[in-house]
């Protein structure tokens, strides 16, 4: 099966502690295009200016993604620029330029609408709803979103809430959405607006996953040194799109999103271990492969009372 991810593509300027990088390849959907490309064909909608370097396209069409939905319109590439703190965690943004980016809307062609599991990466719900809208009945519908449209567009979120199976969101964001600090308590919430299944990010400690009456948390693979978080979450929702659509033949069940979340967060902690998308770059599936049981192998818990 294939996925289809829709979502901001980015020249991204990231400053670390360590280092500044300026017009980087970045936005959500590129990171979750890429990671899902592991997994399963992909078919990217997006837009970008007449200043999108060959190059991005070349390393997109060389992972295979299908960029028929992929508009290139006069003007230039939405940018985004953050600054982490010393932590890695705590990021500032320091700037935002919509671009071509103001005036985009989703629009998918006949190859695209009949795509059985759909990614709408981090873009103004109402947009994600638009993809919805051209849709014919996808099999599996996940969403991602951020602090902003929860801040100026919560009636679109809610609205979209109703209409997929899922939501990813970070921990902030999602005491933010409830008002409840408790994550738990934040998730259930979440759940009751609508999606049948919620997983709630949560950075180096890894992620909560809720189900009806069923609960799993994955821990984070455990790093020494991160260069770049950028575009970690939409990596980790890549990754897990990308193993569904791989994975799953019939209903998406629990225990099919519970391994999902694992390979997520395996792709995850690849992508911060470079700028950009530099570490997907050089990625290999045996690579994966190898995280995957390291990773399983130090969460196991003994099997003896
Ligand atoms: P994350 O680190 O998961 O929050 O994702 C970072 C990526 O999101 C960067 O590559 C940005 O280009 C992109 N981004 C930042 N702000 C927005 C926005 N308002 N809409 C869509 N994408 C954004």
């Amino acid at each position: 099966m294939s996925v289809l991810v829709v979502g901001s593509i980015a020249l991204d300027t990231v400053k670390t502690p360590a280092a500044e990088h300026t017009d980087l390849l970045g936005g959500s959907a590129s990171y979750a295009a890429v990671s899902a490309s592991f997994f399963a064909p992909v078919k990217l909608v997006g837009v970008v200016g007449d200043d999108f370097p060959r190059a991005h396209l070349d390393f997109l069409t060389h992972r295979k993604i299908d960029l028929s939905g992929l508009q290139q319109v006069e003007g230039k590439t939405f940018r985004w620029s953050g600054e982490y703190m010393v932590d890695m965690n705590t990021r500032e943004t320091r700037s935002v330029e919509l671009n071509v980016f103001e005036h985009f809307t989703p629009t998918l062609n006949a190859s695209h609408n009949a795509t059985p599991i759909v990614l709408l990466a981090n873009i103004a719900p109402s947009l994600q709803s638009h993809v919805l809208d051209q849709m014919n009945r996808p099999q599996f519908t996940v969403a991602d979103t951020m602090d902003l449209w929860i801040n100026i567009a919560r009636g679109d979120l809610e609205a979209l809430l109703k209409r997929v199976d899922m939501l990813i969101l970070n921990d902030g964001e999602a005491r933010l959405f409830t008002g409840e600090n408790n994550l738990i308590k934040a998730g259930h919430k979440i759940r009751s607006m609508g999606p049948h299944y919620v997983a709630i990010k949560k950075g180096e400690h890894g992620c909560l996953l809720f189900g009806e009456n069923e609960f799993f948390s994955c821990p984070a693979f455990p790093l020494e040194t991160i260069h770049d978080p950028t575009g970690a979450g939409d990596t980790f929702a890549g990754g897990l799109a990308g193993h569904l659509a791989a994975n799953v033949t019939g209903a998406v069940t629990f225990a099919d999103l519970r391994h999902a979340v694992v390979y997520g967060s395996v792709l995850a902690s690849f992508n911060v271990e470079a700028f950009s998308l530099e570490r997907l770059r050089s990625l290999q599936p045996a690579e994966i492969t190898a995280r995957y049981e390291a990773f399983r192998a130090l969460s196991q818990f003994e099997g003896n009372k």
